[in-house]
C-alpha cells in the first residue's frame, strides 16, 4: 500500500519530522517526510497495509508534546513502491493548504536545562541551548517552511558536532533548526552604556552580578529587550522610573525559581503550574504580608507580576548572586513597541541603562511577555503574547470567509479568522503613532503569510478616527475586501459567546471607553446578544456622568468625581483642599466648575471605569492616571481586604444603575470608615447593581447565561460578587478563558462578529 498523508496544525518546529521518521522506520515503512511552505508536514508511506494502519494510530496518539494536529488528510496512491528507505526530504514551498502555523516561542526544556548544568556536556553553560522541544520559534521565523535558512539562525552555520546531532535520527536535536553550541551559535557580550565592549569571559554572570549591585542593564532576549535591575534597591528603581517616565506603572520581575517567588508572594497550585508551564507567562501574584521587595516595583498594588526564567541566559543571570528576583520589564519607549534591534536599543536606552547585555542573533518578530492572573483557578489574560501567539484558538464553528480584524486602539492585537481557527497576534500595543502602526502592519502581513490566509473581509472598530479604522478602510479599498465595523462592547460580548460556544447571552461589558453606535462614550453596558439576530440590544447601562474637560478627566480622576458630585453636595472647598492635584491649581478648579455649571466642554459617559476612577480619587488613592487603568487597579488593591460597610442597595430605574448615589455616599463617609471598607463598598454596589440588571434582563428574555467582559472583568471582587448573584439566580456566569478580557481580545470579537453574526 502507498499512502500520502498531509498533517495540518502546529507541526513544524516541534520535532514532528524526527517523530515521523522514527515511527515510520519502527513500522518498517519506506517513503519520506517533509515540511511544506503552507506550514504542514507531508508524508509518503509505503509498506504493509497493517503497518500503515499502526503508523497512523501512533501518529495521532504519540505525537510530540508541542505538536497540535488539526487535520490528517490521507489519499491512497496507485503504482508500485518507489522508496527503498524512509528519509527526511528537503522542504518544499507548496502553499496549497491554509490554517497551519508555526509554534510560539517555548521555554527551555528540562533536558536542555540539565545539559546547561552538566560540565561534561559540550553545551555546558551555553546560554542559548535548545532542542526540538524548546527554544525560540515565532520570533526567529522569517518565512516558511520552517528551515534554518528561513530563520535568523541562518547566520550561524553549524559546527561538525552540532551538525552530527542534527543529522542523527536518534538524537533529540535531529533536524532541530535552533541547534547551536558555544562554538557555532549566537554569542552574548557585555557593553557599557555607549555600546563599547567590556571584555569578560563570563558576560552573563557578570551581568547578573552588576544587576545585583544595583546597576541598570538592557538585556536582549528572544522577542525583544528587557530593562533589568535589582528588586530590592530603591536607588536604581527611582532612576529607572525617572528615565522611563513611569512614576507608578508596575514593573514585571523575573524570579530565580518558584521557591524564591514564595519568599515574597503567595503562589497557589494553579499559579505555580502556569508559571512553570512552557509558555512562562508573567503571573500577577498577591504580595505576601512579609513582602520584602522594594515598594517601587508595584506601588499601591496588592500584586506583583512575576515570571520564571525561560532561556539559559535568564537562568545564568542568577548563578553568582543571592537575589530572589530581578526587575525584567519590556524595553519600550513611551507608546512604542518593544525594542528588538541592537542599534535601536543603543540609541533609545543608552541614557537609561548602565550596561547592555547583547547577543548577536537578529529578532525577526518582536514578542512581549504574556501577562495573566487567576480568579478561583480560572486564567484571566491581560496580555496573550509570548508562549501563546500565534497558536490558534480552535472554535466549534467553521468560518466560510476568512476575516482579518484590526482591533481597536489601546493594548491592541490583530486577529485572523480562518476556518475554525482564530489566530490572534502577539501584543501590538497602543496604535497611536507611526512606529506602532508599522509594527501592526508587519505583524499582520507576517501572520497572514504564516497561516496562508486569503482574506475576504476586514473588520475594525466603529470609531472613525482610530488608526486601525482608517487602515481597514484603506485595505478594503485597495484589495477589494469587505469592510465591516463592529461596536466595541458588542465585539467583547460576541467574542465571549463564541469562546464558550453559546448562542445567546446577556453580556455585561465594563471598561473605560468604547465608541457607541451614535458616537456616545460607552463603558458600562448590558447587551442582549443572539447569534442569529443581527447586532445587539442594549438592555441596560450605567447612569450617564459628565466628564469635565472630556479626555482630561480620564487623566485627572478628581475631575470625574467633581462631575458626579456637582450639584449634589458642596464640593468647592474640597476641590480647593486638593488643588495640588490639578496641574493649574485654583485656576483649573474654577474652569472645571464653570464647565460643569454651563455644561460646556463636558462629555457624558456611562463608563464603569470612570466611576471607579472617581471613587479612587475621592478616597485619596489615585489623583492622576499615569498608566492605563491605574486608579481602578489601585482601588481594587485597596479593597482587597475590605468589607461592605455601606450596604447600599443598588438604585435601579429604567434599566439604569444609579452611580451618583454610591459616589456621593463614599464622599460623605470618607474618614468615617476605613479606606479599604469604603473601597470595597463601592465595588460591592456596582457589582451587585450590574448583576441585578443582568439577571433581570436574562429572566425577561428567557436567556440562561450572563457573561462579563471588558477590562473591569480583570477585577476579582467584581467577578466574585457578580458570579455569586448570577449563579444563585440559577443562571450560568461566564468570563473569558483563552482570550484577553480587555482590548487585547477586541480583534477576536470583531472577527467573529464579522463572520458569525447575522447581517
Ligand atoms: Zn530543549
Ligand atoms: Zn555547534
Amino acid at each position: 500500500m502507498r499512502l500520502k498523508v498531509k498533517v495540518t496544525g502546529i507541526v513544524q518546529g516541534v520535532g514532528f519530522r524526527p517523530f515521523i521518521y522514527r515511527t515510520a522506520t519502527a513500522h518498517r515503512l519506506t517513503g519520506y517526510v517533509k515540511n511544506r511552505g503552507d506550514a504542514i508536514v507531508e508524508i509518503l508511506v509505503e509498506g504493509e497495509e497493517n503497518n500503515i494502519k499502526n503508523f497512523l494510530t501512533d501518529l495521532k496518539t504519540k505525537k510530540p508534546p508541542l505538536a497540535q494536529i488539526h487535520d490528517i488528510i490521507t489519499s491512497k496512491l496507485e503504482g508500485k513502491n518507489e522508496h527503498r528507505k524512509f528519509a527526511v526530504e528537503r522542504s518544499t514551498g507548496e502553499t496549497e493548504l491554509s490554517g497551519s502555523v508555526t509554534p510560539p516561542d517555548i521555554a527551555i526544556c528540562d533536558d536542555c536545562l540539565r545539559e546547561l548544568r552538566n560540565p561534561e556536556n559540550p553545551r555546558f553553560e551555553y546560554f542559548f541551548i535548545t532542542c526540538t522541544n524548546c527554544g525560540p520559534r515565532f520570533t526567529i521565523i522569517e518565512r516558511l517552511p520552517y528551515d534554518r535558512e528561513n530563520t535568523t539562525m541562518r547566520e550561524f552555520p553549524m559546527c561538525s558536532f552540532c551538525l552530527k546531532e542534527y543529522k542523527d535520527p536518534m538524537n533529540r536535536r535531529f533536524n532541530a533548526q535552533t541547534t547551536a553550541c558555544p562554538q557555532c551559535g549566537p554569542k552574548a557580550y557585555l557593553t557599557n552604556a555607549k555600546g563599547e565592549p567590556i571584555a569578560h569571559k563570563d558576560p552573563i554572570r557578570e551581568a547578573g552580578r552588576l544587576l545585583s549591585e544595583g546597576n541598570i542593564l538592557a538585556i536582549k532576549g528572544y522577542g525583544g529587550f528587557h530593562v533589568a535591575t535589582s528588586t530590592t534597591k530603591d536607588q536604581p528603581l527611582t532612576k529607572l522610573r525617572k528615565a522611563k517616565h513611569r512614576s507608578q506603572k508596575p514593573f514585571a520581575i523575573m524570579a530565580r525559581s518558584l521557591q524564591a517567588t514564595e519568599t515574597f508572594a503567595e503562589v497557589n497550585a494553579k499559579e505555580g503550574e502556569l508559571m512553570a508551564s512552557y509558555q512562562r507567562p508573567i503571573v500577577l501574584l498577591n504580595k505576601k504580608s512579609s513582602y520584602y521587595l522594594s515598594d517601587l516595583l508595584a506601588p499601591g498594588l496588592h500584586n506583583v507580576g512575576v515570571m520564571l526564567p525561560y532561556t539559559g541566559l535568564h537562568y545564568m543571570l542568577f548563578d553568582k548572586v543571592n537575589d530572589a528576583a530581578f526587575v525584567m520589564t519590556s524595553a519600550n519607549p513611551p507608546n512604542q513597541p518593544i525594542i528588538k534591534d541592537n542599534e535601536t536599543a543603543l540609541k533609545n536606552l543608552g541614557n537609561t541603562v548602565d550596561y547592555f547585555l547583547f547577543h548577536n542573533r537578529q529578532i525577526a518578530h518582536r514578542c512581549d511577555d504574556s501577562v495573566l492572573r487567576t480568579h478561583d483557578g480560572n486564567t484571566v489574560f491581560t496580555r496573550r503574547s509570548r508562549g501563546y501567539a500565534p497558536a490558534p484558538i480552535i472554535l466549534k464553528n467553521h468560518a466560510k470567509h476568512s476575516v482579518l480584524a484590526l482591533g481597536g486602539e489601546l493594548n491592541n492585537t490583530v486577529c485572523i479568522l480562518n476556518g475554525n481557527k482564530a489566530f490572534i497576534s502577539q501584543h501590538i500595543g497602543d496604535v497611536e503613532n507611526v512606529e506602532t502602526q508599522s509594527f501592526l502592519e508587519t505583524a499582520t502581513e507576517h501572520l497572514l503569510r504564516l497561516t496562508n490566509t486569503k482574506v475576504e473581509t476586514v473588520a475594525c472598530d466603529l470609531h472613525p478616527k482610530f488608526t486601525t479604522t482608517k487602515l481597514a478602510k484603506e485595505l478594503a479599498a485597495e484589495r477589494g475586501w469587505q469592510f465591516r465595523q463592529v461596536q466595541h462592547h458588542y465585539a467583547h460580548i460576541f467574542g465571549l459567546m463564541t469562546e464558550h460556544n453559546i448562542d445567546e447571552i446577556v453580556g455585561v461589558c465594563c471598561d473605560g471607553y468604547g465608541y457607541g453606535p451614535k458616537g456616545e462614550a460607552w463603558g458600562g453596558e448590558i447587551l442582549l446578544c443572539h447569534k442569529d439576530i443581527h447586532g445587539f440590544k442594549r438592555v441596560a447601562h450605567l447612569e450617564k456622568q459628565p466628564l469635565a474637560g472630556g479626555d482630561l478627566a480620564t487623566r485627572y480622576p478628581l475631575r470625574t468625581a467633581a462631575g458626579i458630585l456637582y450639584g449634589k453636595v458642596p464640593i468647592d472647598d474640597w476641590l480647593l483642599q486638593n488643588k495640588q492635584h490639578f496641574p493649574h491649581q485654583e485656576k483649573e478648579i474654577e474652569v472645571i466648575l464653570q464647565q460643569l455649571k454651563n455644561r460646556k466642554n463636558v462629555i457624558e459617559t456611562t463608563s464603569c471605569g470612570r466611576v471607579l476612577d472617581a471613587v479612587s480619587a475621592i478616597l485619596g488613592i489615585c489623583y492622576a492616571r499615569t498608566y492605563e487603568g491605574e486608579p481602578s487597579m489601585k482601588l481594587e488593591s485597596a479593597a482587597m481586604k475590605g468589607r461592605d460597610v455601606l450596604k447600599l442597595n443598588p438604585a435601579i430605574k429604567n434599566h439604569t444603575l444609579n452611580t451618583t448615589q454610591i459616589v456621593q455616599k463614599i464622599f460623605e463617609n470618607k474618614g468615617k470608615h476605613a479606606r479599604r471598607d469604603l473601597a470595597y463598598s463601592a465595588h460591592a454596589y456596582l457589582a451587585k447593581g450590574l448583576a441585578a440588571l443582568a439577571t433581570e434582563n436574562a429572566y425577561d428574555n428567557g436567556v440562561k447565561t450572563v457573561g462579563f467582559s471588558g477590562e473591569v472583568s480583570y477585577n476579582q471582587i467584581f467577578v466574585k460578587t457578580m458570579r455569586k448573584i448570577v449563579e444563585d439566580a440559577g443562571l450560568n456566569f461566564l468570563v473569558h478563558k483563552d482570550i484577553s478580557a480587555g482590548d487585547g481580545g477586541l480583534s477576536f470579537g470583531q472577527a467573529v462578529v464579522a463572520e458569525f453574526s447575522r447581517f
